[in-house]
């Protein structure tokens, strides 16, 4: 399998080949095609496996496709990545302007220490992505009406540390006020705890791992 056979927008792949990325690693190989049908998928992968690719390039493609068939004005969220911590968010947020460019693909970083009204003020203005961490998400959507219903895909990085940090409710929290999303799971460490929350997230769960 290579990035070319997947189908992907043009600017999507020649945004993979400007980063150097030549050939898919084997949880992008898994992890993309099962991503593109929509379909739920809990994967076990570390750093260093290429994770952060495997969800970003199925989440670029199917908002730039989205936007580009829907006729409609209205700019409203399609997709958010959650991680555990705001330097994660911000590297994950990078990868995603870079796979992004060109193409109707805005996003915006949710985290603190950074000020909530800009943050706030970028997501009314339109975009296509949301990261950010849990906590600072439920502070952002108690005070602000903020529309997630368009949302089509969460993104749940780092599960195991998001549970080991105390998130779990959090997370939940933010998945009950979405309508159904594909759910992309990455955790480096496998746990019941982790399965049951993936579980409970996606009837028709794919496993994969490498
Ligand atoms: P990650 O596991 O997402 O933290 O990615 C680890 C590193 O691998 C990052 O620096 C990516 O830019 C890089 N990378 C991701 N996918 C590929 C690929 N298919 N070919 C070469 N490098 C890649």
């Amino acid at each position: 399998l290579s990035f070319s056979s997947c189908n992907l927008p043009e600017k999507l792949l020649h945004n993979i080949q400007t980063l150097g990325y030549d050939m898919p690693t084997p949880i992008q190989m898994q992890g993309i095609a099962a991503a593109l049908t929509g379909k739920s998928l809990l994967a076990s992968a570390d750093t260093g496996s290429g994770k952060t690719a495997s969800f970003l390039v199925p989440v670029v493609s199917r908002c730039a496709t989205f936007r580009h068939g829907n006729l409609s004005k209205s700019k409203k969220p399609l997709a958010m990545v959650l991680t555990p911590t705001r330097e994660l968010c911000i590297q994950v947020e990078e990868q995603a302007k870079l796979l992004g460019k060109g193409l109707p693909f805005k996003t915006a970083l949710v985290i603190g220490g950074d000020a909530m009204p800009r943050q706030l003020y970028r997501i009314q203005q339109g975009v296509e992505l949301i990261v950010g961490t849990p906590g600072r998400l439920i502070d952002l959507l108690a005070k602000h009406d903020i529309e997630l219903d368009d949302i089509m895909t969460l993104v749940l990085d780092e599960v195991d540390c998001m549970l080991q940090k105390g998130f779990r409710d959090q997370v939940m929290q933010i998945f009950r006020a979405l309508s159904q999303p594909q759910v992309l799971m990455y955790s480096a460490t496998m746990s019941q705890e982790v399965e049951k929350m993936a579980s409970s997230m996606a009837k028709d769960l794919i496993f994969v791992s490498i």
